[in-house]
């Protein structure tokens, strides 16, 4: 057993405050990583205030980690001491099961193991990465390209792959016309790897403020979703309309935006409920779908993708101690366009 310094959330309205936690022993196949960045997604935000229900508190949250291999077990054989690695938001899956044969350890028969908030099969709580250390078994430990600093890369891990993976699956491609709702952490990477795999992207933003920046990652195309006319105009335009809004929306305003045999996707979790607007979705033989991360085969292709286009996460990077606003400010989009903790700034008192 090793300790780490970590920041914790002790209950759902408490302000962060630093910890020591326990990491577990080296088992042959685990790798140590000292981390260096910790990416904040809006998900540890849902997590801590309990908006998707309970959570098991002391919490360190964190799924986008970069840091770089501190020691190895015995039997480890894809890294070694001083690569630069990241981990995303899962940590262990059984590994034999179709799913898992199949690259989708995410949706494991058995068990899924998040990185944070979850009962591992050991029955200890999972720890995230807001903290200087982590071990991690090698099968959820990928490689970060030497061409993006490990900043820039953390959000990749959960941010990147949750768009990639759509934007593949349902094709994202030359000639595609692609829609993508929400410009924070998610839909910022969705412009960039959108663009980058050939689509024409429009931005499908509250307002116009982030027009200039949404042109600059790849959009062709900026409109603002508080302005009705964009409804209007952009009627039955898109072959893939992406949503990465974690509030409510208008789920029939903007079916009416997708294309007849195109796909509405959400990878945004807005926590209530929403109803069904089956007209919508039956008027044009529409696809309504979801999409949860990806496996760590497809986590790979995307770190290699993202470093062959030249693109990465654009970050603010802030300390330990400014966390709880960089909470405050997700919440109300005040963020350009993902919040890395420097964990070097977790020091226990
Ligand atoms: P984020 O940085 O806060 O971005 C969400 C964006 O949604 C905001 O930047 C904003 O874009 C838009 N938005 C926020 N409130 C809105 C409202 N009331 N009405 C309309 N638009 C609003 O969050 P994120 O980290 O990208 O995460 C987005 C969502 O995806 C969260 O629900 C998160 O839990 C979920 N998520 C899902 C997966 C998965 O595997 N499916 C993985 C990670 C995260 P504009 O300012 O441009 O309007
Ligand atoms: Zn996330």
């Amino acid at each position: 057993m090793s300790t780490t310094a970590a920041l914790a959330a002790p209950s759902a309205d408490g302000r962060f405050e630093v910890m020591t936690i326990e990491r577990r022993e080296l088992r042959p196949d685990d790798v140590a990583i000292d981390i260096a960045y910790a990416g904040i997604c809006h998900s540890d935000i849902h997590t801590v205030r309990e908006e998707w229900g309970g959570a098991s508190f002391p919490l360190v949250p964190g799924h986008e980690i970069a840091g770089v291999v501190s020691a190895v077990g015995p039997e480890v054989t894809r890294c070694a001491v001083g690569d630069r690695v990241g981990v995303g938001c899962m940590v262990g899956s059984c590994g034999e099961c179709a799913q898992c044969r199949d690259g989708h350890e995410n949706f494991c028969e058995r068990k899924t193991v998040w990185t944070y908030g979850d009962e591992d099969v050991d029955g200890t709580m999972t720890q995230g990465g807001y903290a200087q250390q982590v071990v991690v078994g090698e099968r959820f430990v990928l490689r970060v390209p030497d061409s993006i600093g490990l900043d820039a890369a953390a959000p990749l891990l959960c941010a990147g792959i949750t768009v990639y993976t759509p934007l593949k699956r349902w094709g994202a491609r030359a000639g595609a016309q692609v829609a993508v709702v929400g410009m924070g952490g998610l839909g910022h990477m969705a412009v960039k790897i959108a663009a980058a795999m050939g689509a024409e992207v429009t931005v499908l933003s509250q307002g116009l403020s982030k027009e200039v920046d949404g042109r600059r990652f790849g959009a062709s195309d900026y409109r603002a979703t508080s302005d009705p006319a964009t409804f209007e105009d952009l009627r039955g335009r898109f072959d893939l309309v992406l949503s990465t809004v974690s509030a409510d929306l208008d789920l029939a305003a903007h079916l009416s935006l997708v294309k007849p045999f195109g796909a509405f996707v959400s990878v945004g979790l807005p926590p209530d409920p929403q109803q069904l607007p089956f007209f919508a979705l039956v008027d044009g033989d529409k696809v309504l779908a979801g999409s949860n991360i990806g496996g760590i085969a497809l986590t790979q292709e995307m770190l290699d993708f993202c470093a062959e286009h030249g693109i990465a996460a654009e970050i603010e990077t802030i300390s330990a101690d400014q966390v709880d606003e960089a909470y405050d400010r997700v919440v109300k989009s005040d963020v350009r366009y993902r919040f890395v903790i420097d964990t070097a700034t977790i020091r226990t008192p």
